[in-house]
């Protein structure tokens, strides 16, 4: 077999080698059912038996409170920006039935193009108006996402009684903890938030990668599983029970109609089997939590966090050391960097080309930025070994003191 490559890429990202060869052998042979988990029925004893199972793996791990329900759906992320506006107009509706659309306030926290996309949404869908609570654009002297809003200055516009308060937890370019630690100024600004605020937060790209702060405070949090936990095809909800609502009498009281699929309220009342889901990135996500939980124990996101930090810690030192060189520029603020995605430009006419070609002959691949802004970006999730870490940091070192690589 060609050996496997050091996997860098944004997402689909690294999943841990021994989880891929477990699922495997579930192909063919889903927990001695003589069945393979992508032939068995999701109705089975068997697979609701492992789902349930999934279901309280996150909820140890991230300890979801009772209060919240872990919900399981298709769409991606990108579907979540829409139906977190349908369910949340929806519960506004039932809190305060008299309401015009223009009294209904989502508020929308914009760090980068996923928050972007998400309140372009909420504009496209209606029903509502949408105040940008910051755009980071704007506080940028290049009219770029490379900053974290500060806490100071009152830049931070909340509305009085918000339908959803919308923040992307890894983002600025693709990518800062913007969620991740409090009181540094850069973080969430969690203590400016209006009482009883209904939080929503895009956690797709730092998912399972270090506990979420606050986790209790939010209405909903989602992500898709693809980048620490499974293929893509699962999207993880938790919600707060009581933004569970009943959609179809919203939508008599004038709030905008849910599909069917994307109301919470089905997914809860069905335990997410109201239609076929998508029982092979169930599967694989369960066996890495499984193997999280073996390895570190119900503390694991802890272990995963200190490890994220080691990892991104390293790639920034070298970064850093090419900087003084000129041979890279990072391309967020040095207060904004991102411990899952390291983005920079590497300097000089095809230099970006070179810099690949010589990590792609040492087999690392998925370095390349995204698309929209070019680059290169290291995701850092966690099935990247810091073995595979060192050897990309080696590589850096001596790609920015020019000596000779591939
Ligand atoms: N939000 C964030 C923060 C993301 O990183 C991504 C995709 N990587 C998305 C949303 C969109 O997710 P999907 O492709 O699953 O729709």
């Amino acid at each position: 077999m060609t050996p496997r490559v050091l996997n860098f890429g944004a997402g689909p990202s690294a999943l841990p080698e021994s989880v891929l060869k477990q699922a495997g052998e579930g192909l063919l042979d889903f927990q001695d059912t003589g069945i393979g988990i992508a032939e068995i029925s999701h109705r089975s004893n068997e697979f609701k038996t492992y789902l349930q199972g999934v279901e309280s793996d996150i909820k140890k791990l991230l300890k979801v409170p009772d209060s919240h329900a872990i919900l399981f759906t298709q769409g991606g992320g990108s579907a979540q920006f829409s139906a977190v506006v349908l369910n949340m107009l929806a519960r506004h509706h039932e809190l305060y039935p008299a309401l015009e659309p223009q009294q209904r306030v989502m508020d929308y926290i914009i760090t980068g193009s996923w928050s972007d996309k998400a309140a372009k949404e909420a504009r496209r869908l209606g029903g509502g108006t949408v105040n940008v609570v910051v755009d980071s654009r704007k506080l940028s002297t290049q009219e770029k996402f490379d900053n974290i809003p500060s806490h100071k200055n009152d830049t931070y516009k909340f509305s009085r009684n918000p339908v959803l308060i919308y923040y992307c937890a890894n983002e600025t370019v693709d990518g800062v903890e913007f969620s991740r630690e409090e009181g540094n100024g850069t973080s969430f600004p969690f203590h400016l938030l209006p009482e009883h605020a209904p939080l929503v937060a895009d956690y797709s790209s730092s998912f399972m990668s270090h506990p979420i702060p606050r986790l209790q405070d939010h209405a909903i949090i989602y992500a898709g599983v693809q980048k620490n936990l499974g293929p893509a095809g699962l999207t993880v909800l938790i919600v707060r029970k009581d933004c569970i609502v009943d959609v179809d009498k919203a939508t008599q009281n004038g709030a905008l109609p849910v599909p069917l699929c994307t109301a919470y309220q089905t997914l809860a009342k069905h335990h997410s089997l109201y239609n076929t889901p998508p029982v092979l990135s169930i599967y694989i996500t369960g066996l890495v939590l499984r193997k999280m939980i073996q390895d570190f124990g119900e503390d694991a996101l802890e272990k995963y966090a200190a490890l994220s930090a080691n990892k991104s810690a390293k790639v920034y030192d070298a970064l850093k050391k090419g900087e003084q060189n000129s041979v890279f520029k990072s391309k967020v603020r040095d207060d904004s960097g991102s411990q899952m995605n390291v983005v920079f430009d590497v300097v000089g006419e095809d230099k970006l080309n070179q810099f690949i070609a010589g990590a792609e002959a040492l087999n690392m691949k998925g370095l390349l930025g995204h698309r929209s802004v070019g680059g290169v970006r290291v995701s850092l999730y966690n099935a990247v070994t810091e073995d595979q870490v060192q050897t990309l940091v080696d590589y850096m070192t001596k790609f920015s003191e020019g000596k000779s690589v591939p």
